[in-house]
């Protein structure tokens, strides 16, 4: 079994949970269940690592690069894990050590600032941004490296240590990265515990972090704030988004639709900010609904370990039920499937790309978040109307427009209530740029400078010169 990293050891446990392999639905491996002693334990060195990992920002730049090397040097290792854990394919699975590699760099580079805000005779005035201390980093089971890494890097970069917990259902790329950086930080700077949510829980109220940052679903989203606001934790919550795109009729629609509907089922679908609802206008929405039936039926799904495989199952059992009932519940209600529809007859999890015609609001399909290859496509005549309906959600990750005249989409793109909003895009997300939901898609940002200073704590230094 794969073992823990807290305090610079590899911790085994004597209790151990299943890890399912979701291109078959067997067991693939045990992983260990941190008892509540080893999180306190974990907690504890995370908290002495605090003033070394403080003390010098030059060997935090260097370590960080060099936890970028030890990385790509095992990424066919890391990759194989995630596939295996995941069930994506190798393309999807590798890009994900190269991401981290990415945040790594950007962030060991990037300084942290310091403000002057007056500088005069009377006194300088300047604003400092100090590390908070400890940080709890919980992640979900879809791009289990990537999204550990959004936080690792800023946080490590700007002076806290991080007790790190990847989701149960694959929990085994981010153990192995565990180990990975113990041979480059110093013991205690990044832990990784493994169990379930419940463990999650017990980190949110353990008294020693300072910051929660979070990724995952609403429900546990809001959970995590409850929690954390008992002892004034700061809190950044990645969560949950059902993202609109709006195409106009003047798109060129095989290649919109192309774009569209591999965005909409990248990683099998199970991406926070992906087209999740496309609301098409009337001129264009039977050819555009002819264009992604086509498309979704070209794509060929199957396991990793068959190379030419587009699309992997989903990676949970729980989320590939949920697809079915969504998907169940649309043709209930009249929405016409135009591709896919129903599980395909193999083991695993895997099910059709499915499209979904004549689909409107109200439904759930719609109206909640699929996390699965199962794209709804709305019809509008009216733009207004077309976006009170797209904003008439509490989710607010990401939305889109799509039309030949580029200011044309962009003001329409503009009046999305959402933390990102593409023009002729979607989901393209950079080392760079902040990134972050509105309403219930989250609170706080991720990546960027903005990243970087959500692990911090601003401290004015004012100094008297009379
Ligand atoms: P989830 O909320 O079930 O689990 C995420 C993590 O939280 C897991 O590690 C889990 O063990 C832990 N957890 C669960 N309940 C908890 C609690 N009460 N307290 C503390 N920790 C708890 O989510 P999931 O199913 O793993 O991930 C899918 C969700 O994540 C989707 O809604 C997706 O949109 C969202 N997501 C958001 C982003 C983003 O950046 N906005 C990115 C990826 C995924």
């Amino acid at each position: 079994m794969p073992a823990m990293t807290i305090g610079g050891s590899a911790v085994a446990t004597s209790e151990s949970f299943d890890v399912i392999d979701p291109s078959t639905g067997q067991f693939l491996a045990s992983a260990p269940s941190c008892r509540p002693a080893q999180l306190d334990e974990a907690m504890r060195a995370a908290a002495n690592a605090l003033r070394g990992w403080q003390s010098d920002d030059d060997h935090r730049r260097s370590a960080l690069l060099k936890l970028g090397e030890v990385i790509m040097g095992a990424a066919d290792e890391l990759t194989d894990l995630l596939m295996s854990e995941t069930g994506k394919p190798r393309g999807v699975a590798a890009a994900e050590p190269t991401i981290c590699d990415v945040w790594l760099r950007y962030y060991a580079d990037l300084s942290i600032p310091r403000d002057v805000l007056q500088d005069d005779e009377r006194a300088l005035i300047e604003v400092a941004y100090r590390p908070l201390g400890v940080v709890a980093a919980i992640t979900p089971w879809n791009f289990p490296l990537g999204l550990a890494m959004w936080k690792i890097a800023p946080a490590l970069r700007a002076g806290n240590t991080m007790v790190l917990k990847p989701s149960p259902f694959t929990p085994l790329a981010t153990l192995r990265l565990g180990e990975l950086a113990n041979e480059v930080l110093p013991p205690g700077v990044l832990n990784v515990v493994t169990g379930g949510d419940d463990l999650g829980a017990a980190m949110t109220a353990h008294p020693t972090p300072r910051k929660v940052t979070f990724t995952g679903s609403v429900s546990a989203g809001k959970s995590v704030a409850i929690a954390a606001a008992a002892d004034l934790k700061r809190v950044t919550l990645e969560l949950g988004g059902n993202d609109a795109a709006i195409v106009f009729d003047d798109v060129d629609v095989e290649r919109v639709a192309a774009t569209l509907v591999g965005l909409a089922f990248f990683n099998t679908g199970q991406a926070c900010a992906l087209p999740k609802r496309i609301y098409a206008q009337e001129g264009v929405y039977n050819d555009l609904v002819d264009a992604c039936a086509a498309i979704a039926e070209s794509i060929n799904v199957g396991p990793p370990s068959d190379a030419s495989a587009q699309m992997g199952p989903l990676s949970t059992r729980p989320q590939f039920a949920r697809v079915k009932e969504l998907v169940a519940d649309a043709a209930a209600h009249g929405l016409r499937t135009v591709a896919g529809g129903s599980p395909i007859d193999r083991p695993g999890y895997f099910f059709q790309p499915t499209i979904l015609a004549e689909a409107r609001d109200g439904v759930r399909i719609v109206d909640e978040e699929q996390f699965g290859p199962a794209l709804p496509i709305l019809r509008f005549s009216d733009l207004d109307d077309a976006i009170e309906r797209a904003n008439n959600t509490t989710f607010g990750l990401c939305g889109s427009a799509w039309s030949a005249d580029v200011d044309r989409a962009a003001a329409a793109a503009e009046r999305l209530e959402c933390g990102t909003t593409f023009v002729n895009t979607h989901a393209a997300l950079q080392f760079d740029v902040q990134f972050g939901g509105s309403k219930w898609s989250g609170t706080g940002l991720e990546n960027g400078l903005p990243g970087l200073l959500s692990f911090t704590e601003q401290q004015v230094v004012h100094r008297a010169r009379q």
